[in-house]
């Protein structure tokens, strides 16, 4: 467990230093999906806001198709609306989920999952990541002066005091070279991905596994339809998922060695699609690579903390999930919804917004989501990537089991969609029925 960066010499300020008016509510660090959006939130309660990014304006204005395509559950979907943010993306960018199969190795066993059957329009929704980057971007610079977004940044430090936290930066100067600048706000935001700097200058440590496995993503198009289904083949030596994406054509993930994950690069295009639709088993015909692949080795963390006295942890910075289960940017999206509904409840009670008792229930509420699917990924991941006899025994079990155990397919269903089981009292509406208490988890919006 870390302690409160406030009680560390190392990162503490001068206490003889004058207190400055912090010219912004919240600072936060990082412009990628999770602080632009977080912006947004922030703006829409009535807070100024200070975004620091160390890329250029221009990429994160215009981001590049980076091979990601993100499933978003029904949850996500609804804080991006509300954030005005889903209304954004074009129609043909948003790709419905409408089946998943979960497949074994070569066994024609497979665990099924179906929107019809649960009685909605999709699982879930498919996204590529520079769009989910860019209308954030967009919906950051509609804001106007709540929101103010400084590029080319290079953080020098990062620190906090009892009343306020203070970064110190460098930007690029309007006569060229850089300036310098401090900053302070009574709360500062760390969203500068999984590896963030910020959370370990602020002294809260993390979890991490580095799961030795390369995922290597890369969209195709195919001769057959895809009906809208999703598959994760676990296969010997490697896993594959299949994305149903819009205009026929498919978001391929391949999670292989990272020791292997060079050779696999440098395959042609050709000879790489030709692997992917003979481990696919032709079920969609011959494919070819559309666009780039990239790669992106496989390191799952979990910050100890998730506010600590002045700080706060959103997006990977506080979780980054293996993306087996597609939670990374759903999980970011939930932590900004409960993070802003505890800063508009201490805003419009005067409360200060960095201080513990004003973020302890986002950072109750948020690990109360995020643990159990966090803990449960890298079990599932662990089962499924061990090729020795008993594991893959175990994990054929496992399928077979939950295919026939209906209470554990509608749980997983209901987790995608947003739907709570006819038994469960809706604890959002118990929640947000008794007064605010810090301390106590808080029901979202
Ligand atoms: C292959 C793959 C598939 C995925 N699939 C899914 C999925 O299906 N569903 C899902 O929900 N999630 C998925 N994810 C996860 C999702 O992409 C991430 O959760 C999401 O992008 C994280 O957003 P973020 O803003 O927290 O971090 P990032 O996107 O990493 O952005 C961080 C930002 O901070 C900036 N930054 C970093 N350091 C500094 C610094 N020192 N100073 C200033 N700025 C800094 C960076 O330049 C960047 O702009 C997937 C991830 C991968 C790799």
């Amino acid at each position: 467990m870390s302690v409160p960066a406030a009680s560390q010499p190392a990162a503490a300020l001068s206490q003889a230093a004058p207190t400055p008016t912090p010219e912004q509510d919240v600072l936060i660090v990082g412009a990628g999906p999770a602080g632009l959006a977080l912006a947004c939130a922030l703006a829409d309660i009535g807070l100024s806001v200070t975004v620091l990014e160390q890329q250029d304006e221009a990429r994160i204005a215009a981001p590049q198709p980076d091979g990601r395509d993100i499933a978003l559950t029904h949850r996500a979907r609804s804080v991006m609306q509300g954030l005005g943010l889903w209304q954004r993306l074009p129609e043909g960018e948003i790709a419905p989920i409408r089946a998943a199969h979960v497949s074994n190795a070569n066994s024609p066993r497979f665990l099924r999952f179906d929107a019809e059957q649960a009685n909605c329009e999709a699982l879930g929704f498919l996204v590529p990541n520079h769009w989910l980057r860019k209308v954030a971007y967009e919906g950051a610079k509609a804001r106007g002066a709540a929101v103010r977004l400084l590029c080319g940044a290079t953080i020098r430090q990062a620190s906090t005091a009892a009343e306020r936290a203070e970064v110190v930066l460098d930007l690029p100067a309007a006569e060229g070279g850089r300036s310098e600048l401090t900053l302070h706000a009574p709360l500062l935001v760390a969203a500068d991905s999984r590896f963030s700097t910020t959370r370990r200058r602020l002294g809260i440590g993390a979890n991490s596994r580095d799961f030795g496995r390369t995922v290597i993503v890369a969209r195709f198009s195919h001769e057959r339809e895809h009906d809208g289904t999703a598959h994760e083949c676990f296969r010997l030596g490697n896993t594959l998922a299949i994305l149903p994406m819009n205009h026929r054509q498919v978001s391929a993930v391949v999670t292989v060695k990272s020791s292997e994950a060079e050779a696999w690069m440098a395959l042609s295009p050709e000879e790489f699609a030709g692997r992917v639709a003979e481990q696919f088993g032709y079920q969609l015909g011959t494919m070819q690579m559309v666009g780039e692949r990239h790669a992106y080795p496989l390191v799952a963390v979990y910050a100890h903390r998730f506010a600590t006295h002045r700080v706060a942890l959103i997006g990977d910075a506080a979780v980054g999930m293996h993306p087996v289960t597609a939670h990374g940017y759903n999980f970011g999206l939930y932590g900004i919804e409960v993070l802003a509904q505890q800063l508009d409840r201490a805003r419009r009670a005067g409360r200060d917004l960095g201080v513990t008792a004003t973020l302890a229930p986002f950072e109750l509420e948020h690990r109360r989501v995020t643990l159990p699917i966090y803990l449960g990924t890298n079990l599932v991941v662990g089962l499924f990537t061990d090729d020795r006899p008993p594991a893959k025994l175990v994990r054929q079990a496992v399928l077979a089991v939950s295919d026939h155990l209906p209470p554990v397919k509608d749980a997983i269903t209901r987790q995608l969609t947003g739907q709570r089981p006819g038994w469960l009292p809706d604890l959002r509406k118990l929640l947000s029925a008794l007064p605010a208490l810090p301390g106590r988890p808080s029901a979202p919006r």
